[in-house]
């Protein structure tokens, strides 16, 4: 078992990081990709650094930082967190179990842009298998996505029900964790049709009645990892207390997923400021 897992490994993770190990925490970060400084051809607003840096020369010089701390950093997809007595992280490759849990993935994901889908949110429409399968026991259930995250979905909603399509939206299906049956379909979306709730979903092939949609598209983000703790959000964001700790006692976020100023000196300091609340909490839980 770690002391620690950081889910990203964004400035956010990687500056919780450092402190975490030097304060000598055993701590893993697990991240998926570069996040959003991949996308920034230059920092230019940045501390420290005159003349700018791109965001991919920022973040391997934090990369190095941590490998001259021996932090372990493991590319991996993060599908899910549970509690039992500590905490259970799931990636596509196993889990980890650790005593306190650092989110730190970034700006949540985007809906699906069509008619009916704002509306009906929360109406037949849910973004958490584990928290809202119940519900639909024995239902005809849509789930849409393409990757292991969708995948990650149908297996916990199997628990409830087999009557389970994965809606692609017309994307090409990234997955290989799909059981051999799985009913798929590859048309695209154009609109999610109901009253007060969802009834059907209709494509450019055709109309379906299902009971419950449970979006599941891309990688799972932080908002979906907070409901499947049960820690609160607020916004498309992470609700956190001054220490950075969420709603759930051992669970933690910094960053750009906590909102505010989605800036790389903000998620700096998050990180940094996190860290304290994790180190106080872990050598608690260690007495
Ligand atoms: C085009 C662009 C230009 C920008 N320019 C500037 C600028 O000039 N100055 C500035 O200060 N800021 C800039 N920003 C904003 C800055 O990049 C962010 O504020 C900052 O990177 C936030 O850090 P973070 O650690 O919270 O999240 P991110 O850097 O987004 O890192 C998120 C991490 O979480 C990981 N992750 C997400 N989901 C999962 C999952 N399911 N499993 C495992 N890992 C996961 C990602 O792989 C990534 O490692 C820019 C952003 C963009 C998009």
């Amino acid at each position: 078992m770690r002391d620690v897992i950081i889910i990203g490994k964004g400035p956010a993770a990687l500056s919780a990081a450092l402190y975490l190990k030097r304060a000598n925490l055993d701590v893993l970060v697990i991240g998926k990709d570069y996040g959003s400084l991949e996308k920034a051809s230059s920092i230019d607003n940045y501390f420290g650094v005159p003349g700018g840096i791109s965001g991919m020369e920022l973040l391997e010089k934090g990369y190095e930082q941590a490998r001259e701390l021996d932090i372990e950093i493991r590319t991996e997809e993060v599908t899910g967190i549970r509690q039992e007595d500590n905490f259970i992280v799931q990636t596509t490759v196993g889990e980890t179990e650790a005593i306190a849990v650092l989110i730190a993935t970034g700006k949540s994901r985007a809906g699906l842009k069509v008619t009916g889908f704002e509306e009906l949110s929360g109406k037949g429409i849910s973004f958490c298998a584990v928290c809202d399968g119940f519900f639909y026991r024995g239902k005809s259930l849509a789930v849409i996505g393409n990757g292991d995250y969708a995948a990650a979905e149908i297996a916990d909603l199997h628990h409830y029900t087999q009557d389970i399509t994965l809606f692609t939206n017309g994307a090409p299906l990234i997955t290989q964790r799909l059981n051999p049956d799985q009913k798929i379909n590859h048309e695209k979306i154009l609109e999610i049709k109901g009253t007060d709730r969802v009834e059907a979903i209709i494509t450019e092939g055709g109309t379906y009645p299902v009971d419950g949609i449970f979006v599941a598209m891309g990688t799972a983000s932080a908002v979906d990892f907070a409901s499947k703790i049960g820690a609160l959000v607020g916004g498309g964001n992470i609700i956190v207390d001054p220490a950075f700790m969420t709603t759930v006692e051992g669970v933690f976020s910094a960053g750009d997923c906590t909102g505010g100023f989605l800036q790389v000196a903000k998620a700096v300091s998050d990180g940094a400021v996190a860290s304290k609340g994790i180190i106080k909490f872990v050598k608690e839980k260690k007495k």
